[in-house]
């Protein structure tokens, strides 16, 4: 479930963020390994400053190894904390807090040599739709503490809530909007779903996870469609391929088109035919 953005919304979001920020120490930026660009908040960096960040590459179970390796080391050498998790598992709240430790530790150390009692390290999360945010929220918290769903900024007062035994996070995750300027970010958002399938042309989106695979993951693309293609074969030669090893077929044995496009954004979307990150590491910008 995603939301459709107007001006208004993104006000309050921003509005509402700047005010979590002043109460704590850290934030926790969410982000999908998939797609680590097109899934960053175009503000985000303004607003949170020179304030230590975490970045969670969550999903890591559904894109390229070796890629979110190459994104860790980007981000590193652009001086946040990145991890990368799939927000699922069991051991998300030690890996964050070992994180968010080493990102807090001067802070903290700071705070000690001042003589300041040594008190949780206040942490919330932030991303836009879709990305993970409530199910890491509730992991961390071993609880349904977050409303999965999604609320532009933060609407409901906010609580701390007990994370290991280091750290404490507000309970309500800052809900940021994604970046809609370019066309190409909005097909990688769409086909990952952080937004709406309403709001695109859903054809362009499945020409475009085709075009990637084509050019990206051949192999991968026509072994699960089980189609004989190469790497010249027009797209719509490709959905015809499709169309006929899946049996997609409207009367009179026409190919429909419509199944072929729904079911390669969907296969593509769950990551059934593989593990892809659309953006890279190298170029993406
Ligand atoms: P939010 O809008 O950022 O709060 O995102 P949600 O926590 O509601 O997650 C969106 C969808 O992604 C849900 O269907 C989750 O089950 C799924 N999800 C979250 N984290 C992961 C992950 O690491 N791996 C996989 N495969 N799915 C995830």
């Amino acid at each position: 479930m995603s939301i459709n953005w107007f001006p208004g919304h993104m006000a309050k979001a921003r509005r509402q963020i700047e005010e979590s920020l002043k109460k704590v120490d850290v934030v926790i930026e969410i982000l999908d390994a998939r797609i680590p660009y097109a899934s960053k908040n175009p503000m985000l960096d303004h607003v949170i400053g020179d304030k230590p960040r975490v970045v969670v590459l969550n999903k890591k179970d559904m894109a390229n190894n070796k890629e979110t390796d190459r994104w860790i080391n980007r981000l590193k050498a652009e001086g946040v904390y990145p991890i990368a998790l799939n927000g699922k598992e069991p051991n998300v709240l030690k890996k964050i807090e070992n994180t968010v430790v080493e990102a807090t530790k001067e802070i903290f150390e700071r705070m000690e040599r001042k003589g300041i009692n040594p008190r949780a390290i206040r942490a919330m999360i932030v991303g836009i739709p879709n990305v993970g945010k409530s199910t890491i929220i509730n992991n961390i918290a071993k609880r349904k503490v977050a409303k999965t769903g999604n609320t532009p900024g933060v609407t409901k007062a906010q609580q701390w809530i007990k994370a290991g035994t280091k750290m404490e996070l507000l309970d309500t995750p800052g809900v940021l909007w994604p970046k809609f300027e370019d066309e190409s970010i909005g097909q990688k958002l769409s086909l990952t779903g952080a937004i709406k399938d309403n709001v695109v042309n859903l054809d362009d989106i499945a020409i475009f996870a085709l075009k990637f695979m084509q050019e990206h993951h051949l192999d991968a693309l026509k072994q699960f469609y089980n189609i004989n293609i190469d790497e010249n074969t027009e797209i719509v030669e490709i959905f015809d391929a499709i169309g006929q090893s899946r049996g997609f077929k409207m009367s009179g044995n026409e190919i429909d088109y419509e199944r072929v496009t729904e079911r390669v954004i969907y296969d593509t979307r769950d990551a059934k035919i593989g593990r892809f990150t659309f953006d890279l590491a190298e170029s993406a910008e």
